[in-house]
């Protein structure tokens, strides 16, 4: 079933390679394409765009989520924006730039075929969501406004205020629903795909669990795409939403799909501060605002202490601006956050625990008053001020970095095609261009440019060589594993321990952070290796599962997502980075 692991990247210029592909690829005829089904889990920007185009394009579109709404998908939690190279600010952007920019950002380890690709595809994501009349931010004379994010030197983010991934969301949902309500996809909300169902090698539908009645079903397709989002989760304390899980993408690997760098982990350098023990989220402050906050800790550790306004000019370090003068605060996201580490390893963070660097805005606002900061940020300074009670246009923020956004995932080929026959996987659950998109606002735009531009062609290239092929959900194989979920879940529940859940999946997070976190060494990860089995088998004898299986049952959902990222963080532990 696991194929070797061929790229397949395209012959020819790097700036040809897609044009000519799509030229060369073969195509599925109008008149069949409804005799194909195409199962889609997941509706956030990645799956939402991919099931609306497959829909449009008149494929039979089945599309998953464990939301009790498409439209809530954890793409909604998105701030900052979107980038493209449209140049519209004539400072010099261009597709090359922007692929220049990714590929360094991600420290030259990315696939360049499918980051000249992003970088071309940027600009029509730009068209087709303002078609759909997504209202990103204007200039005064109408044009589209563009702001800078780390990594780059020139403005190429596009957004909507502070809620970038939201209007985006709406934009892709208007679309799905055109597509349900033409009858060309069929949602299934609160729906959870709990295993993948492989026939003859090749991924051929899904089993699911209704989380509502609890009933199990077998769902068959011509192909499987996976676009589950992230499971930064399994550190528990991350910026993600709290249902975001690996469950798809690890039991499609338990079915023989493999993981590029699952370790690969970007950690947020602009978060508000872990403030206590009983914390189950952190809060994510967009990277936007560094376009207009100066970060520093005091030079002395003996500062810490002070309240900010009591530090001079002089006896205050602002290490990015010091460290890295050409990109200043906006350095790339993987550097202000270990940055940030070492000026606290050293004793000079500020708050509670020394965990915290300061993101203080009052040059800018002296120097565009508080007017234009409000307008540019102000709903996210009210979500500081919501969460610490501090009001940032008078102290500076505190912030420290957190677990944001998952660079591996499961490896696709530049189809976007696992080792897997017909699995394909897009958005932030594959590899993520072999982590080229660690920019920041790079994320928004794999999603879309995977959902709207590039499946859509490259699924075709797989379903044509697949007519007639699709089995009856009543084939041995699902039988098969539809038995396999039922005896986990009756597992699950037949534990009946004395732990709670949230003490297990807590204690796996902090361990994780620290071993397999923002820095890591051999000791500490042959040591993570060592505790996360003894975690994994208390589990299983002690965990507390409330509850049955046929009924709504949140502590069961919750359980299956730990129980696997209980496997997956010892994976997490033995990968190497995949070059
Ligand atoms: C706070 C925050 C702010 C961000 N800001 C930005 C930004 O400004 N710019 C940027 O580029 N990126 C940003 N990102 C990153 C970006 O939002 C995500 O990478 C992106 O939205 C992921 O989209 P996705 O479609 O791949 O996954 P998601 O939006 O997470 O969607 C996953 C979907 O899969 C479904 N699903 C998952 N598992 C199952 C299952 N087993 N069964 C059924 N359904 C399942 C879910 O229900 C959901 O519909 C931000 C992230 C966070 C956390």
């Amino acid at each position: 079933m696991i194929g070797t692991l061929d790229p397949k990247i395209p012959p020819g210029p790097l700036a040809q390679k897609w044009r000519n592909h799509r030229d060369h690829s073969r195509l599925v005829s109008p008149n069949n394409r409804r005799k194909f089904e195409v199962i889609v889990v997941g509706s956030g920007l990645a799956g939402g765009s991919a099931a609306a185009t497959l829909g449009e394009l008149g494929y039979r579109v089945k599309c998953f989520c464990f939301q009790d709404s498409a439209r809530r998908a954890h793409s909604i939690a998105a701030q900052g924006g979107i980038n493209a190279a449209k140049n519209y600010q004539n400072d010099g952007d261009s597709v090359y730039r922007l692929f220049h920019d990714t590929i360094k950002g991600g420290d030259f380890r990315a696939r360049e075929a499918n980051v000249y690709r992003l970088a071309e595809i940027s600009n029509n994501i730009i068209d087709q969501c303002v078609a759909q009349g997504v209202p990103f931010a204007r200039e005064y004379g109408g044009l589209l406004a563009n702001r800078s994010f780390g990594g780059a030197q020139v403005s190429r983010t596009f957004y909507a205020r502070g809620q970038t991934g939201q209007q985006l969301l709406l934009g892709c949902y208007q679309a799905l629903c055109h597509q349900i309500a033409a009858g060309t996809v069929r949602m299934f909300p609160q729906t959870e795909m709990l295993d993948l169902v492989i026939v003859d090698g090749q991924a051929k539908g899904i089993i699911t669990r209704s989380l509502r009645t609890g009933k199990i079903d077998s769902h068959a397709a011509d192909a499987v795409v996976l676009a589950t989002g992230g499971y930064g989760n399994v550190f528990y304390l991350s910026t993600n939403a709290r249902g975001c899980n690996v469950t798809a993408t690890y039991r499609a690997y338990k079915r023989g799909a493999l993981f590029a760098n699952p370790s690969f982990t970007q950690i947020h350098p602009t978060c508000i501060p872990v403030s206590g023990e009983h914390q189950s989220k952190l809060t994510l402050m967009s990277e936007s605002l560094r376009n207009d906050g100066r970060v520093w800790v005091p030079k002395r550790k003996e500062d810490r202490d002070k309240p900010p306004g009591e530090i001079p000019e002089q006896d205050r370090d602002y290490y990015l601006e010091r460290k890295y003068p050409s990109y200043g605060n906006l350095a790339p996201r993987d550097i202000a956050s270990r940055a940030a580490k070492e000026v606290c390893d050293e004793g000079r963070g500020v708050g509670p625990g020394g965990r915290g660097v300061y993101l203080d805005f009052a040059d800018a606002i002296k120097r565009l008053g508080e007017n234009t900061i409000r307008e540019r940020y102000g709903n996210l300074f009210e979500v500081y001020e919501k969460i610490t009670g501090e009001n940032a246009y008078k102290v500076p923020m505190r912030i420290y970095p957190a677990v944001h956004y998952t660079m591996g995932g499961l490896w696709v080929d530049y189809d976007l095609m696992s080792n897997v026959q017909g699995l394909f996987v897009i958005g932030e659950a594959n590899f993520s261009d072999h982590g080229a998109n660690r920019l920041g606002a790079s994320a928004l735009m794999q999603g879309l440019a995977d959902g709207y531009f590039i499946l859509p062609n490259t699924l075709p290239n797989y379903l044509a060589s697949q007519m007639g092929k699709r089995p009856s959900p009543d084939a041995p194989e699902f039988r098969d594993t539809e038995k396999d979920v039922r005896a986990r879940i009756e597992k699950l529940l037949n534990v009946n321990g004395t732990r709670s859940l949230d003490s297990f999946h807590r204690e796996l997070g902090l361990l994780l952070w620290e071993k397999c976190g923002m820095s890591r060494h051999e000791k500490g990860l042959r040591e993570a290796l060592q505790k996360i089995p003894k975690l994994r088998e208390e589990f299983w004898h002690d965990v507390r599962v409330l509850g049955s299986e046929q009924d709504y049952n949140q502590a069961l959902e919750r359980a299956g997502r730990v129980a696997d990222f209980l496997e997956f963080a010892e994976l997490m532990c033995i990968s190497r980075p995949c070059i």
